[in-house]
């Protein structure tokens, strides 16, 4: 048997590795970080409209320390 564990985010089983999310939503994370790294003002709503995210999904990574949130922009942690 595997060893598995539920993700913080998205509550599906996922194979227990290094991370505390699974594949699908460390893909979001990434796509979510790479816009905030290019264009550091972006406001969580355009984030939200350019990469297809929803802004609760979002907030939650920065609920759960991924990122910063500062004046409707949010910083990489
Ligand atoms: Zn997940």
């Amino acid at each position: 048997m595997g060893n598995y564990r539920i993700c913080d985010f998205c509550g599906n089983l996922y194979e227990r590795s290094s991370n505390r999310m699974c594949q699908s939503c460390e893909t979001i994370y990434q796509k979510i970080r790479s816009v905030v790294e290019a264009r550091p003002d972006t406001i969580v709503l355009d984030i939200s409209n350019q990469t297809g995210i929803s802004v609760s999904r979002i907030l939650s990574f920065v609920k759960n320390g991924y990122f910063v949130m500062r004046e409707g922009t949010i910083e990489v942690k």
